[in-house]
């Protein structure tokens, strides 16, 4: 599979190098093998994006929505139908199993296109009478929408903000992650198949200043950051600095409650999927978890035997289970994790070193008796390290749930349903689970708060986030001045 693409960005409707900009090399997670070398755009390259999408946005924004929304699901076909090449590329960019690509990155990016391009023509403003006169509001693009993506979903990053942009009649210039700067660009190269006029949707490749400088430019009205919460407050104080639209979508230290009437096979499958899938690298997971006292010990034991099961190789491998960590550097920082759990005390039932194999592998970690105070407790680690904390009582373990800067996702384990429902309505996360973990089918909002972010992707949600109202009232009658 040929990985080097024609050119580094993707730019009015075509492929465009600038050798000038620092290489980016994109590393095989799973050998450390260099498999391409890209280009960080310089300020021509970014200029020419900006200039692209800003002339492009004008013509796109007076198309009917139901003519953009048919591009749209015009591309979510031709993903579907290339799910297999893109799901490859996907494993090679990111080292995600291709079980996993198969199934979460194409195929999610191509739900969102479907879910926005369906919607798009039923985008509309509203009547509303006030006796004689009345006013109309009518729904209006943003404009130039800058997109800056994380590591760990590439292609789904991409769609997510493009679809709801696009059919609400912006433009995109979108900057993935140096890290895995491969998907977006087909992406780009699938929306021009499909139909969407040139400069609409941009690629522009680079690392954090690259960002810095999109966000800044002022032909841009809003931002979309996925990321940590630490870039996200430096990208939310320069877009504030000008008065930009925003939406967050950032990190979390998520609880995962398992009361002990849970169906404990059930918890146990919630608590693999909420840290393990993709090496544990996603953001809402629930890596908290916090199991009542009573049902702790069958509970390790069962989470014990079926992490055994994983098949941790090569991610090219149908029947790989865990891949490698995206990068060595945030291999490291997953080991520098592990060795704080170990020394604040918490007990290690599994895992807990890097394997001894090419490639950035850790382990699939479990550390129990934790308590809320240890760093492994409190820090996002983003790999596959899951915290097992103790409880025995409902209001004790809400507080402590919520004792957290953040709030993007929770989840609760139980068979009682009052207290399902109860537990929920008292946590603070935008994306929340009874007795399932970490789905995000398209139809649903999908965000955070407090330090966890602003804003929400997916669903109608993100329509307000990419359109803004104008009111237009409207006298029938004369004006009454008061001279
Ligand atoms: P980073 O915050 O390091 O980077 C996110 C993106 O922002 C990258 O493209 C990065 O560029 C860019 N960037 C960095 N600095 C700036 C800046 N000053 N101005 C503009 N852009 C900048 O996150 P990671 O890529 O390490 O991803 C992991 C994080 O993302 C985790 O915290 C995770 O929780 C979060 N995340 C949140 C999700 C959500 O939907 N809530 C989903 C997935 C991940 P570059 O890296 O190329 O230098």
């Amino acid at each position: 599979m040929t990985v080097q693409p024609k050119g580094s960005h993707f730019i009015n409707g075509a492929y465009v190098e600038d050798t000038a900009g620092d290489a980016i090399p994109v590393v095989f997670a799973a050998t450390g093998d260099t498999l391409a070398t890209l280009h960080a755009g310089t300020p021509a390259i970014i200029d020419q994006a900006l200039t692209a999408a800003h002339a492009a946005q004008k013509d796109w924004a007076t198309w009917s929505p139901r003519e953009r929304g048919r591009v749209l699901t015009r591309a979510a076909q031709i993903m579907r139908e290339r799910n297999e090449d893109l799901s490859q590329l996907e494993t090679l960019d990111t080292g995600k199993p291709i079980q996993e690509t198969r199934v979460a990155d194409a195929t999610s990016g191509a739900d969102a296109l479907e879910y926005f391009g369906g919607l798009a023509g039923s985008l509309t403003g509203e009547h509303i009478p006030l006796g004689e006169d009345w006013v109309y509001t009518v729904r209006e693009p943003l404009g130039v929408c800058v997109g800056i993506g994380a590591w760990n979903y590439p292609t789904q990053i991409a769609c997510w903000k493009a679809a709801p942009a696009l059919a609400c009649g912006n433009a995109m210039v979108f900057k993935p992650s140096e890290t895995t700067p491969l998907c977006a660009l087909k992406v780009a190269e699938i929306l021009i198949e499909a139909g969407l006029p040139k400069g609409v949707f941009n690629v522009v490749q680079g690392m954090g200043q690259t960002g810095a400088q999109l966000v800044t430019d002022p032909r841009v009205d809003k931002v979309s950051l996925t990321g940590s919460p630490a870039t996200g407050k430096k990208v939310y104080a320069a877009a504030a600095a000008e008065m930009k639209h925003v939406t967050m979508e950032l990190g979390g230290k998520s609880p995962m409650i398992v009361f002990d009437d849970a169906d404990i096979e059930n918890a146990v499958g919630g608590a693999i999927l909420g840290n393990f899938y993709s090496s544990g690298q996603i953001c809402s997971n629930g890596t908290r978890v916090f199991v009542h006292k009573s049902i702790k010990e069958k509970f390790l034991a069962r989470l014990a035997e079926r992490t055994a099961q994983a098949v941790i190789g090569d991610p090219r491998e149908d029947e790989t289970s865990i891949g490698p960590m995206v990068s060595e550097a945030q291999m490291n920082i997953v080991l520098g994790y592990l060795d704080k759990g170990k020394a604040d005390g918490a007990r290690l039932i599994c895992g807990g070193t890097r394997l001894d194999r090419d490639g950035f592998y850790i382990a699939p970690t479990v550390f129990a008796d934790v308590t809320d105070d240890m760093t492994i407790a409190r820090e996002e680690i983003f790999g596959p390290v899951m915290a097992v904390l103790d409880f025995e009582d409902e209001a004790e373990v809400i507080a402590r749930a919520n004792d957290t800067p953040y709030g993007l996702a929770a989840g609760v384990f139980t068979k009682d349903i009052s207290r399902a429902h109860r537990v929920i309505g008292q946590l603070q996360a935008g994306s929340c689970f009874i007795n399932s973990y970490n789905d995000a089918p398209v139809e649903a909002p999908f965000g955070g708060v407090k330090a966890s972010g602003v804003g929400r992707e997916n669903s109608k949600q993100a329509i307000e986030h990419y359109s803004q109202m104008k009111s237009v009232y409207v006298r029938m009658g004369d004006v009454e001045a008061p001279f």
